[in-house]
């Protein structure tokens, strides 16, 4: 089994012979799902000797030419040099489909598995080893989401490939854009706070979605950086508000930044430099991810809590919320999903569980904020129901932070 340097080299090496030959070159990841399951399920052995037999039939179902490496328990890269154009990989692929239409045996067990393969071409989809390998890995996601034999690299209009030299540039010179969402009280019906959400316009693909770049930063180490922005620049425009505001001030934090150390002393140094009191601040935690580091996550949030941050749950109802954990978690409050908030109105039952989870909120002292609030009807039967909090575009959509301040500035004065 090759690492993922030496097979970078071995494809980089032919790349570099590539325009000598002529023609294209294809870099295709096969997948191999069942070859994981015969080791656990028939021992290592059993496995290795399955992963040399799919190797054998790979090779056999292709070129001399062609290059075939092991990358993983289940995974193969292949290098096919010279080819014409897309139906030519697909020949390829088709060819190798076949090959697997066989049982194979492994002692005396025949079996069956089959293959999934995600295709990047040189020099139409990169010219690099690292790229050309990235994108027939995306293929192959997409062959996997569509339940596809073969997918062959293509960018979708939705699709946004984040690269990540990018992405950390515009983090570094502060070149995200802070955007406050306010946060109704249901019952007095006036603005009790702002929820901060981060804004990245990108040189390649325009406005991308945080949706999409926060994952992306979470995965790479780049969510620490994210984070300390984020922070800064909501408790800048925060100083900006008169002290007297009795606003409070949602910010987002990825659960992984809570297993590092630093991070509860990253926050406690922001609002003494920017005289934010630790009471006004709500650090808000997506429930789903919270089940990994619970322990060491656990011991920051106490000591924020201890100060008088507040701790809201985001996103319940959308994920796997335990109850077991919300009993030990030291929240405040719970921001009850908008997939839930959205269908009560049509859906009666939907209702009834958004009312279970607003007086469960309420017998456990955590104030309850329904998000996605979308129309009028919703936010009455919210506020009958005894809702505390609400945000959502009937209320306010989110809006560049600087227009908040002005706006609440000019009707309450300046700080
Ligand atoms: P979230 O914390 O649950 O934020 C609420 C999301 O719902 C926001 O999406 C907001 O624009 C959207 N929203 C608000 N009202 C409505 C409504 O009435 N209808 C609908 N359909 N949507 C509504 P956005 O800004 O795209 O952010 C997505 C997620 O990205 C956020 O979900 C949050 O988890 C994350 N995020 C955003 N900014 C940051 C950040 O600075 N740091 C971190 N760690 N995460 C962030
Ligand atoms: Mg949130
Ligand atoms: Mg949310």
């Amino acid at each position: 089994m090759l690492n993922r340097l030496q097979i970078f080299n071995a494809i980089q090496q032919r790349l570099d012979h590539a325009d000598v030959a002529g023609g294209h070159l294809a870099v295709m990841f096969l997948c191999v799902p069942g070859l994981h399951e015969i080791s656990l399920r028939f021992g290592y052995d059993q496995g290795e000797h399955a992963g040399e037999k799919v190797h054998e039939l790979i090779v056999a179902a292709l070129r001399p030419i062609d290059q075939v490496f092991r990358a993983g328990d289940d995974l193969f890269v292949i290098v096919l040099p010279g080819m014409l154009n897309h139906n030519h990989v697909l020949l390829a692929s088709t060819r190798l489909a076949q090959a697997f239409e066989q049982p194979l045996s492994s002692g005396t067990t025949p079996w069956q598995v089959r293959a999934i393969m995600g295709v990047s071409i040189y020099p139409e989809h990169g010219l690099g080893a690292d790229l050309l390998c990235r994108r027939a890995g995306m293929a192959l996601d997409e062959a996997q989401r569509r339940g596809e034999l073969c997918a062959i690299y293509q960018l979708h209009d939705t699709q946004v490939e984040i690269f990540y030299e990018e992405l950390r540039d515009a983090i570094e010179a502060n070149r995200l854009r802070v955007f406050f969402q306010p946060v109704w009280d249901l019952q007095s019906r006036r603005i009790s706070g702002i929820e901060s959400l981060a804004r990245w316009t990108s040189a390649q693909h325009g406005e991308v979605s945080p949706a999409s770049f926060v994952p992306f930063s979470e995965q790479s180490d780049l969510i620490s950086a994210l984070t300390r922005w984020s922070v800064n620049a909501t408790l800048r425009q925060a100083a900006n508000l008169p002290t007297d505001s009795g606003l409070s001030f949602a910010i987002n934090f990825s659960p992984r930044v809570f297993a590092r150390s630093g991070t509860a002393e990253q926050l406690i140094g922001a609002l003494d430099i920017w005289g934010v009191p630790p009471t006004a601040v709500v650090v808000e935690i997506t429930e789903t991810a919270l089940v990994n580091d619970l322990e060491s996550s656990m011991q920051v949030l106490h000591r924020l809590r201890d100060l008088g941050v507040r701790i809201a749950i985001d996103d319940f109802g959308a994920g796997y919320a335990s109850i077991a954990y919300l009993r030990r978690f030291p929240a405040t409050e719970l921001k009850i999903d908008q997939s839930l908030v959205g269908a009560m109105r049509d859906d009666p039952h939907t209702g009834k569980l958004v009312s279970a989870i607003i007086n469960m909120a309420h017998h456990m002292d955590l104030t309850t904020v329904a998000e996605g609030i979308e129309e009028q009807a919703t936010q009455d039967l919210l506020a009958d129901m005894g809702c505390d909090f609400g945000q959502g575009y009937h209320l306010g959509r989110p809006e560049p932070a600087t227009d908040f301040v002005a706006r609440f500035n000019a009707v309450s004065g300046p700080p």
